[in-house]
């Protein structure tokens, strides 16, 4: 899911999907909270560390403003469409077709689209309707220079640039792809590499 919602479309040079909008009906709000707290954050305690706590209903984060509401789909696109960041792309036919072709997937038990569960597949059409922007995010960046094993930051030929040296995410090795649990080894072992051979250059002093 990550992957497709941060595509770049390399001719237009742009995400066309960021942002995506996440549509339910009445029946999907009350199926219960649509985050929840990731079990990574709790502490030794139980508690929870600073993550915020989704209402059963979505009936807090409506009244926050982070879910729109329309009671019919022409009045939910309107106001998606106001959302500066929708660059008015969505539009009414489009979305009824995407869900009556959803449905009809639900009537099926079958999803050739994306292979969802059938178990997955509860149809929409209970007004109002909802829709959540969503926005893709990482925990990794990963851009910068390249380096190479002694951690120097190596040119666009490959030879090292002079008493330049880089670690951690920028430039990660790891760069062609999310690497979550693996980058502060990276961090540390190249950091260690970067201050070692740093350490070693002659020092320079001003003339
Ligand atoms: C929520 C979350 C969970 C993660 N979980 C894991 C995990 O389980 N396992 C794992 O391996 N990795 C994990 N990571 C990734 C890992 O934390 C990072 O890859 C690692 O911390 C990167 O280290 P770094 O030294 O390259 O950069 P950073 O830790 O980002 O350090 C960069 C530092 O530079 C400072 N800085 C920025 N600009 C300037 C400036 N102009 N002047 C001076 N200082 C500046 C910043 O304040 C910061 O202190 C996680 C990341 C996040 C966000």
């Amino acid at each position: 899911m990550w992957r497709e919602a941060v595509y770049l479309d390399t001719k237009l040079g742009r995400y066309p999907r960021i942002p995506y909008y996440l549509v339910f009906d009445e029946k999907g709000r009350l199926a219960g909270p649509l985050g929840r707290a990731n079990p990574r954050g709790l502490l030794a305690d139980g508690s929870v560390h600073n993550f915020y706590e989704w209402s059963n209903d979505a009936s807090a984060e409506v009244k926050k403003g982070w879910i729109m509401k329309g009671d019919t789909l022409e009045e939910l696109v309107a106001k998606i469409t106001q959302d500066p960041q929708s660059e008015g792309l969505m539009e009414s036919a489009v979305l009824q077709q995407t869900i009556d072709e959803y449905n009809g997937y639900c009537a099926a038990g079958h999803d050739p689209q994306f292979g969802r569960p059938a178990n997955w597949l509860k149809p929409l059409g209970t007004p109002p309707y909802y829709a959540m922007k969503m926005l893709p995010g990482g925990m990794s960046t990963h851009g910068g220079p390249k380096r190479n094993t002694r951690s120097q930051v190596i040119d666009a030929f490959g030879k090292p640039i002079p008493r330049l040296y880089a670690a951690g995410e920028l430039g990660s090795i790891y760069y062609f792809q999310p690497s979550a649990g693996s980058t502060l080894g990276e961090a540390l072992a190249f950091g260690r590499i970067a201050g070692r051979n740093a350490a070693a250059e002659s020092i320079r002093r001003a003339a």
